[in-house]
């Protein structure tokens, strides 16, 4: 069967062949690195993860480029507003590349900690000033945007004349005729030929900090510019497949296929594949840095473990919108303690002589890749891993080398899905000392009435997936199926 991937271009799944035999090019929009990383985001990236990793499962070689935008985003999609890394770095006092500095660096230590594969280049927009000016150069030439008092414009309604402006996210033209107006400042409508057009350069005013020298103005670029100059620069004028979060279903993307298209004057899709992913909201609301509504990576990162992350984004199909919730990750904790649990029993067995486990593996391994080809279905391959899970359990008296190949199976398909399962980290070997310690210091804190802080550790070791059972000759534990 070969992978079905859902086009937002043709708003259909389409079975997905790359561009070149054996080699696929994607290009992820990233953070705009003014704030930290909050779940949304890391939900997005955690698709884009489990997407690079499955093709890199599948045997095919993956070129992943993931932006990083640290200039150009402003506050509102219309050309209007502050620029969001400048807003954020006066707002604390520093030096807006200071800012950038700090927060890439934590960017990179919370991506490495939820487990995200590095991606092959980070590019910044800041280090790609020539490369736009020179894009912007070929739009003008190429007749698709114009200059207007130091900033320049994308004429939308001259490219959409021979390539459809609104392909990508099934609109027409007049909707969004009607939709812009109203967001347009009459000191933009006076610059630009139509409300649609959008500024692939703006003339920054005197107090702007991040401002650039070119042939119509020191100015800055437009943030949709930053993308398509660095999707061309290093995946080439074609490429297979581009992702992002669905609010860039407009105007986002629509914007980079029609600068890619006017920059190198071209009539065939720039890109073959736009996938988008849907969001993580807050009691139903979009979870998002302006709303204020949002968990960061950090914060969660002191509760919980970065698996148990994973295990929910990976729960979630990355077109379908979740609710996060303490008791989804508490859900989430629960399915991973299942797949720990069973790599410890397997440690533990000592083997046996009963049939069945390796039609399960190679149960696993079809069913598994017959979900994430149907366009990545991420829940359906976790709820099979997890059967896969109890089937080995129940078969712990296999023959050792088939136990040891259903545990290889189960972290290797585990790890397309962004888990570790990594022994000796999470598996309770080594441990029944402590957990005897800490049920002796239960003990005394109970004869002392101090019930508070005696259901305190019960209920820490019930988080680590140890149930403690008292009875009138003593606590006991046991490990949680
Ligand atoms: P930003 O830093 O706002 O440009 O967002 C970075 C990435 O996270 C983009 O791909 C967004 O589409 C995505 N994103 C933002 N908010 C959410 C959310 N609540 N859920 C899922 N993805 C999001
Ligand atoms: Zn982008």
């Amino acid at each position: 069967m070969t992978l079905k991937l859902y086009n937002t271009l043709t708003n259909q799944k389409e079975k997905f062949e790359p561009l070149e035999e054996g080699a696929i090019k994607i290009y992820s929009c990233g953070q705009t690195i003014y704030e930290d990383m909050h779940v949304g985001n890391a939900k997005t990236y955690s698709a884009w993860d489990i997407l690079n990793r499955y093709l890199t499962w599948k045997g095919y070689d993956v070129f992943h480029v993931m932006n990083i935008t640290d200039v150009g985003h402003l506050t509102d999609d219309a050309d209007q507003g502050e620029d969001k890394v400048e807003k954020a770095a006066k707002e604390k006092r520093l030096e807006p590349r200071e800012l950038v500095t700090e927060q890439v660096r934590k960017w990179y230590r919370e991506m490495d900690e939820l487990n995200m594969k590095r991606h092959n280049i980070n590019p910044r927009a800041t280090g790609h000033m020539i490369e736009m000016i020179e894009a912007v150069k070929d739009m003008i030439e190429n007749g698709y945007a114009y200059e207007k008092n130091g900033s320049v414009y994308f004429d939308v309604k001259k490219f959409d004349k021979d390539h459809d402006y609104p392909k990508l996210g099934g609109r027409t033209i007049e909707d969004l005729e009607t939709g812009a107006g109203g967001r347009v400042s009459e000191e933009e409508l006076e610059e630009k030929r139509s409300p649609l057009d959008f500024a692939l350069w703006i003339k920054a005013d005197p107090n702007h900090i991040m401002k650039w020298p070119s042939p119509w103005s020191l100015g800055y670029p437009g943030w949709h510019l930053e993308c398509s100059v660095m999707g061309v620069n290093y995946l080439g004028k074609e490429f297979d497949i581009h992702t992002g979060g669905v609010d860039h279903i407009f105007p986002h993307h629509p914007n980079e296929r029609a600068q890619d298209m006017a920059m190198e004057d071209m009539s065939e899709e720039p890109v073959k594949f736009w996938l988008h992913s849907e969001h993580i909201t807050v009691e139903g609301e979009k979870m998002s840095k302006s709303e204020g509504n949002f968990y960061t990576v950090s914060e969660l990162l002191e509760e919980f473990d970065p698996e148990v992350i994973r295990t929910f984004f990976a729960s979630i199909h990355y077109r379908s919108q979740s609710d996060f919730s303490f008791e989804a990750l508490e859900e989430a904790s629960k399915k991973l303690d299942r797949f720990y649990t069973t790599l410890r029993k397997i440690e533990e067995s000592e083997g046996g002589d009963k049939t069945g486990l390796e039609e399960d593996i190679d149960w696993i391994e079809e069913d598994f890749r017959k979900a994430m080809d149907d366009d990545l279905n991420t829940p359906l391959a976790m709820s099979k891993l997890l059967e896969f899970s109890s089937r080995i359990n129940k078969k712990l008296d296999s023959e050792s080398s088939v136990l040891e190949k259903a545990k290889e199976t189960l972290k290797e398909l585990a790890g397309v899905l962004g888990l570790k399962l990594e022994e000796g980290e999470e598996t309770l070997e080594g441990a029944d000392e402590y957990i005897e310690l800490l049920l002796e210091i239960r003990k005394t804190l109970r004869e002392k009435e101090d019930y508070e802080n005696a259901d305190r550790i019960r209920d820490e070791l019930r988080e680590l997936g140890i149930e403690v059972e008292d009875s009138e000759e003593g606590s006991r534990w046991h490990i949680m199926d």
